[in-house]
């Protein structure tokens, strides 16, 4: 879409149309536009006329002035009212430029009519007026340049037609209305202008839009990529640990349980030197996918931990609820029996697992997001030490170091 957007801002001059797509989005934009700017001159070129009368008056003498007056109130006033009322709301561009040529025309005949019928020294000045109609209508109308080019040359047809046959133009007398009308290309022009600045601006605009969309697009797409493991396409750590730290404290505003979860597979490094680091990738994919379907149906957030490593987060479990979680993931990483060539034929890559889960009110005595991580990390150092494929569980402590949550595991029953 950029291209033909660039190709729009370098056309050639006499190329004011867009390529199709762009053409009808252009048009649909600018179909419709407020009235009151059109109806609001319109107002003002009606009491014009209605001033010009006064001139008339003058021009024509009291009982001569009748014809010119019958014609202003009587035919321009009303078609000019009609049209200021048929451009309420927001009318089309096509409904703005046929009330401003209608209005234009009748006020041709008008004015025109009065050169035809003005004492001599005075017709000079209604063939003069009568350009300046056109020209002031075709100045303040926003038409599109081919509306005004059907504006302009309807007019100019006019009001030649009308002085030619009202005879306000012969061989020795037609300097004057040849000038005057030569008037005609100035709203031409600045139609023309007018339209391609519009156009312009459209497309500058869209191209802006259509940049920050693209960047908002990459952005999103950084994001993602950002927060996402590219092997296992679970989240990646850092990720994990802000929805940690998220859940953490939304647990501590309503007092409710969150679990964690730590996952490792057992004896990975035997599969990479038996089976290649081949396999062991495709084994962790596996590994991951189970993990995430077991988490997701729990409501939880699995994540690629490191390694050979997962965490998984679990909104309002608490410890026994956390601990079945997690023998759950572990029977279904175990069902996906994928073969692990170092270990005795017929048995599959296993899982130790350590859970643990913290209530939120325990935020107030210290316990940190971290340390509910320490905990499930001891929780599963002891599921490593006690033999592998196995769940522990473990309470959360403030300030505890691996060695001392090994002691205070041998005072605490599992939880
Ligand atoms: P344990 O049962 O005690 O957990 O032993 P382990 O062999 O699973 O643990 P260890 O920490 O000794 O080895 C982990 C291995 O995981 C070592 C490393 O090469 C491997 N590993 C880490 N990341 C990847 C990875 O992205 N792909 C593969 N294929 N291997 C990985
Ligand atoms: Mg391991
Ligand atoms: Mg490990």
């Amino acid at each position: 879409m950029l291209q033909p957007i660039e190709a729009g801002l370098s056309r050639p001059w006499y190329r004011l149309k867009f390529p199709d797509a762009l053409e009808a989005q252009y048009r649909a934009e600018t179909a419709r536009q407020s009235g009151r700017y059109v109806q609001s001159w319109l107002a003002i070129f009606t009491l014009f006329n209605v001033l010009s009368l006064v001139m008339d008056r003058e021009v024509f003498g009291p009982e001569g002035f009748v014809v010119p007056l019958a014609m202003t109130l009587g035919v321009f006033c009303p078609v000019a009212l009609a049209a200021i009322v048929s451009l309420r709301g927001r009318p089309t561009t096509v409904r703005i430029s046929a009330a401003v040529l209608a209005t234009a025309l009748v006020d041709i005949v008008v004015v025109l009519n009065s050169a035809r019928l003005a004492p001599a020294p005075h017709a000079d000045v209604y063939i003069i007026i009568a350009t300046i109609v056109p020209l002031v209508v075709g100045l303040i109308a926003p038409m599109p340049f081919r509306h005004c080019l059907w504006f302009c040359g309807a007019s100019f047809a006019l009001y030649g037609g009308l002085v030619l046959g009202f005879g306000l133009c012969n061989a020795e007398r037609s300097g004057l209305p040849l000038l005057v009308s030569g008037l005609i290309l100035v709203p031409l022009k600045l139609c023309y202008s007018r339209e391609w600045e519009a156009r312009k601006t459209f497309l500058i605009g869209l191209r802006v839009k259509l940049q920050g969309e693209a960047l908002a697009r990459a952005n999103a797409r950084l994001t993602v990529l950002s927060e996402t493991d590219s092997l296992t396409a679970l989240s990646n750590r850092r990720h994990f640990s802000e929805r940690l730290e998220t859940a953490w404290a939304l647990a501590g505003e309503r007092d409710t349980w969150l679990g964690v979860i730590l996952i490792d597979l057992d004896h990975f490094k035997l599969l990479n030197d038996t089976a290649g680091h081949a396999e062991g990738d495709l084994c962790l994919v596996a590994v991951a996918e189970a993990l995430q379907t077991s988490v997701a149906a729990h409501g939880g957030l699995a994540a690629r931990y490191g390694g050979e490593e997962f965490v998984a987060l679990l909104p309002e479990a608490d410890p026994s609820a956390a601990r079945s979680a997690g023998e759950a993931i572990r029977v279904a990483i175990t069902d996906l029996a994928i073969r692990h060539p170092g270990l005795p034929a017929g048995t599959p890559v296993t899982v130790s697992v350590g859970t643990t889960a913290g209530r939120g009110r325990t935020r107030d005595f210290g316990i940190q997001a971290s340390d509910l991580l320490k905990a499930a990390d001891f929780a599963l150092y002891a599921a490593k030490n006690e033999g592998r494929n196995r769940v522990e569980s473990f309470m959360p402590a403030a300030n505890v170091n691996r060695q001392a949550g090994a002691e205070a595991r041998a005072t605490l029953p599992s939880a």
